[in-house]
This record gives structure tokens, sequence and C-alpha cells, in this order.
């Protein structure tokens, strides 16, 4: 076994996870317990996590409540089951922390389309703008940005701002554009988009509305503009998941990654949610980055406690300031 450790960390990088094989007869769940209490290891997970992660997980959420649930932790390790700038977010936040991402390579196609040196030259054009960024990005762009927001608070961070301030808005231009449309701010939008959201059919959420004429349509703000204004109801993760728990509708077709499904129909096990398809020859839209993480990985990054998550200082300290920020803004508004 040392053998095939050794093996496995040398590729840690080429790999993005420690690629040692798991004895099929051990009990995960029952593993990933003894870990957490042996290691005094939290597990957050997000909602497009695959069902046995979430079901593992001590605190499932959206981004914003991951970074609230990540800054007041006192467990000595974080496993972060995620994709990358959101373990990003919580080393940000805890730098004495060990911070796991069961494999490196779940990235983010959002967070991948601002390249923070082009950013830099970008924001440069706008010297009387303040940065709002969308916390789907990277440590880079955090620190580059004065305030960070989630689709659960952007509206509350956007108002926190004096009307006259003019606010360059990154990564995602979907997100952007329905800010800018529902505060009528004055917003430069960074042309990002998020792989997922971004080719949903709206051909084929029009004709599953039509066979199923009792459903509502809810959708994550990072759909494309079209999309949007069929929905019923828009809002980030946690939003739909309350929205399909208190409204009195059946059926749901649920415009977002389909992660969310697991919690939907466990909260509201007579409901029917169906997931939006994308214009390809899929039934459903998964983010390939998210699902790149397993329950397999997860064990083996919490048992060998790698890959781990480090970040130079400096860096650390200015991707933090927009997120307390945004943590302060946040609070005061009771979110
Ligand atoms: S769903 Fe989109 S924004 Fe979320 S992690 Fe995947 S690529 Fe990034």
């Amino acid at each position: 076994m040392i053998t095939a450790f050794k093996e496995a960390e040398k590729n840690l990088q080429k790999n993005g996870f420690l690629d040692i094989p798991v004895d099929v007869r051990l009990d995960l769940f029952a593993e990933i317990a003894r870990l957490k209490k042996e290691k005094k290891a939290v597990v957050l997970a997000h909602y497009y996590q695959e069902p046995d992660i979430q079901d593992v997980a001590d605190y499932i959420g959206d981004s914003l409540g991951l970074a609230q649930a990540a800054a007041k932790t006192d467990a000595d390790m974080i496993v972060f089951a995620g994709v990358h700038f959101m373990a990003e977010t919580a080393k940000i936040l805890n730098p004495g922390k060990k911070v796991l991402l069961p494999d490196l390579k779940a990235g983010c196609s959002l967070a991948d389309s601002a390249p923070p040196a082009l950013f830099e030259k970008f924001k440069a054009k706008y010297p009387d703008h303040i940065v709002i960024s969308y916390i789907n990005c990277s440590a880079g762009i955090k620190a580059l940005s004065d305030i960070i927001c989630t689709s659960s608070n952007a509206e509350k961070i956007i108002e926190s701002v004096p009307k006259d301030q003019p606010i360059i808005f990154a990564p995602d231009r979907n997100l952007g554009a329905y800010l800018q449309k529902k505060t009528g701010r004055d917003m430069v939008l960074w042309n990002g988009a998020c792989m997922v959201h971004e080719i949903f059919s709206l051909e084929k959420i029009l004709n599953l509305k039509a066979k199923h004429p009792g459903a509502k349509v809810i959708a994550h703000p990072e759909c494309e503009a079209p999309i949007l204004e069929v929905a019923d109801f828009i809002g980030s993760t946690t939003g739909l998941l309350k929205f399909s728990h208190k409204d009195p509708a059946q059926e749901f077709i649920v415009v977002t990654e389909t992660g969310i499904l697991h919690q939907m129909q466990k909260e509201n096990p007579n409901k029917t949610f169906i997931p939006a398809p994308p214009n390809n020859a899929c039934a459903c839209n998964d983010c390939p980055h998210m699902k790149l993480n397993t329950l397999e990985k997860l064990y083996l990054c919490m048992e060998y406690e790698q890959p781990e998550i480090t970040m130079e200082e400096n860096l650390r300290l200015a991707a933090k300031k927009p997120i307390d920020r945004m943590l302060e803004i946040s609070a005061a508004a009771g979110l």
C-alpha cells in the first residue's frame, strides 16, 4: 500500500486525485464517518454534488451558505466537496486549517472565463467603477474585486453601493444582465458564462411545459435571458429549493444543474421534479466539474489528507477583503 501511495502522490498533479484502488468491500459511508471523527473534519458539499456525497456531508448549501459555513467552522480540517474556487474560498477564510478538495481538477468554466491578467487590463479601462464579482471566480479575480456576491445576496450587495456609483460586474454576463435589469444600475459586464447554464434549450423547455401545463419553470439567474423570460421563478440554488418547498405546484421544471434535484425530492417526496434538458442529446444537465468528485475520492482525500489547497499569503489577504465585505453585508441584511 505504501508503494501505491507513493506512486499516486507522484501523479497527484497529473491525475488531480490520489489514484489508489479502494477495496470494494469497504463501507465508505462508515469510513467517512470514522475519518470525520478521528480527524475532527467537516464535510461541506455543494447542492450540485452527487447524492451519496450530499448524504455524507455535514453541511449542504449553495455558494453563500458554504462560504458562511466555512467562515464559522471550528473543525481542524475542511473537506470541500465542490469545485476548486469554493475550496479556495474556504482556505482564504481559514488559513490555519487544512482544506482538502477530492479532485483538484474539479474546476469551473465560469471561473476559467476570467483570467486575472486580462481582467486587470479590463478593470483599468474603468477607473471610476467598483468591482463586484460573483463568488464563482479564482482567488486572483477576488483579489482584484471590491465586494464578492453570490446569487443569493447579489441584489443586496448591489443595493449597498451608492446609487450613482458605476459597477463592473464579473465574471458571469447572464447573472450580470439579470441584475442590471432588476436593479437598473449602471453596470459594465465581463463576458464570462457557465457552460452548464448556457446550454439549456428554450424549445425543449417549452415542449416540456406544454406536456406538463401545471408545472412551474424555476431557473437559476446564470441562465440566458430568453430562458429567464419564461421562468415562473428565478433564484439562487437555495432560493429554488425553498420555492419548490413552499409553492403549491406539484410539478417543477428545474433549470439548473441536476444535483439540486436530490434535495428537492428528499424534501418534497410527493412532488415531481423534471430536469430541464440542454440543447444536446442529453436529458439532463450535469456540471462535469462538480461531478468529478466521487465518494471514493472523498474517502481517499480524507484518509491521506491530499489533495490540499494552499495559497500564497499576499494573495489570500487581498482575496479575503471582498469576501469579508460580502459576509458583513449579508449578515446586516439578515441573509
Ligand atoms: S455549474 Fe457552472 S458555475 Fe457551477 S461549477 Fe459548474 S461550470 Fe462552474
